[in-house]
């Protein structure tokens, strides 16, 4: 069995305090675990998966216009990872080549129009980790199809967070009771 962790959406536009979309204070203070948590899969010899939002402007067919001011716009500073996490990864894909991969992702699920299902069975990945924000957003839309494609699934609490404290907390317990995630503090 292998394992990947998850780092979904951990970037400026998202985190940052100028991000446009940020998630305040809560989402900085998972900053250090997240980067904690990367160095300890690599070590291990586990997977790292970075996949991050990518939106265009005059994009006039995606949902999310008219929900949310433009974010994650490609190639700017608001899409690049936020804090450390930035380096930690560019240096791991140097030195940890075949356990890292970035990808790009248009919707809330990391599944939805991405090869990642696919690049995650070629590799006998069957447990997922999740970090990154939103818990109630696209965490937890990337939950769901993990869920309903037969990954297990586990959730670090101290590597997620939201804007909403009520949708974060409500989310860890959907995690837990209606997708068998197992939650773990570290
Ligand atoms: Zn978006």
């Amino acid at each position: 069995m292998n394992r990947a962790l998850l780092i979904i959406d951990y970037t400026n536009d998202f985190v940052a305090e100028e991000g446009t979309l940020n998630c305040g204070v809560a989402g900085r203070s998972v900053a250090g675990p997240i980067v904690k948590l990367t160095r300890k899969f690599l070590g291990n010899g586990d997977y790292v998966f970075v996949i991050n939002d990518i939106h265009y402007p005059n994009d006039t067919y995606h949902p999310e216009n008219g929900l949310f001011p433009p974010h994650n716009l490609a190639g700017t500073w608001g899409r690049q990872l936020y804090g450390e996490l930035e380096s930690v990864i560019e240096e791991s894909k140097k030195k940890y080549a075949e356990l890292v991969l970035v990808m790009d992702k248009t919707r809330y699920s990391a599944f939805a129009g991405t090869d990642l299902e696919i690049r995650l069975r070629e590799r006998n990945i069957t447990e997922l980790h999740l970090a990154g924000v939103c818990t109630d957003i696209c965490i937890l839309h990337t939950a769901v199809d993990a869920y309903n494609k037969g990954f297990n699934i586990v959730v670090h609490k101290n590597t997620v967070q939201s804007f909403d404290q009520a949708g974060h907390q409500w989310a860890l317990r959907h995690f837990k009771n209606s997708l068998g995630a197992t939650i773990v503090d570290e």
